[in-house]
């Protein structure tokens, strides 16, 4: 039975953070869980960090005023590392609507792990280091900018509009809404200006190659584009954040 319940810890921690499932094994091996898990996950965490750039990858910042990740959770969890071309593209993009709004920040969602391997559940396609998900900005209900805050506690599954037209009944499908969920949401609009801003500036980055966006949502901010693109409606809805790929 034991083994069974360590193997479940070590199966969710892997597909979490790469690294926690064998935090996890080591610290059942020691046989002091409670003090040896945060201890061996930390050491692993700061070798992760500093030999990523050997497999290629780098961490985007945790803290930050232009470019920095949405929740201490992604940066605790491993899971905000891309290449190092994706890093360049993330920053001039955040960078450019700073220029052009001083008061923002542009958060970022999930990128992908350290090193090549497994992807980042549940994403399906963030597994190289070339994808990544930011969030949208958001206003007050007067429709002041708020810096810095998601309407979701990670920044995912907000969703801008529960509208099924595009989909009717696709089957399987990753297209969840949680349709429960969104009552509990602060109410705070989407702010277009900026939102609108940063799709506009990484479509127009050489180096970005696809960009998934909700089509009544690309509509009504009023974008188009070949790199804008619908994800299809066996994957994700993209109306709570944007892609971003190479
Ligand atoms: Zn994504």
């Amino acid at each position: 039975m034991r083994w069974i319940l360590h193997s479940a810890i070590f199966l969710f921690l892997t597909a979490l953070t790469l690294v926690g499932g064998l935090a996890w094994l080591a610290a059942v091996w020691t046989g002091r869980k409670a003090l040896g898990f945060p201890l061996i996950y930390g050491c692993l965490w700061l070798l992760t960090v500093w030999t990523a750039p050997l497999a290629g990858r780098e961490p985007l910042p945790c803290f930050g005023d232009t470019l920095r990740m949405q929740s201490p959770f992604y940066c605790v969890t491993l899971r905000h590392f891309v290449d190092q071309e994706m890093a360049q593209v993330a920053t001039r993009a955040a960078g450019a609507i700073k220029a052009q709004y001083p008061d923002t920040v542009t958060l970022a969602l999930d990128g992908g792990f350290a090193f090549t391997g497994l992807p980042l559940l549940p994403h399906l396609s963030h597994d190289d280091g070339e994808k990544l998900d930011l969030a949208f900005y958001y206003t007050d209900q007067q429709g002041v900018y708020l810096s810095g805050k998601t309407r979701s506690p990670l920044g995912y599954f907000a969703f801008e509009s529960l509208d099924t037209e595009n989909c009717p009944a696709a089957w399987p499908t990753l297209r969840w809404d949680f349709r429960w969920a969104q009552g509990l949401f602060p109410k705070r609009p989407l702010e277009p200006n900026r939102t609108r801003a940063l799709i506009v500036a990484l479509e127009g980055d050489a180096r970005v190659g696809k960009l998934f966006v909700e089509p009544p949502l690309a509509q009504r901010l009023g974008v188009s584009g070949d790199k804008i693109r619908f994800q299809g409606c066996r994957a994700a809805r993209h109306d709570d954040h944007i892609h971003v790929q190479l």
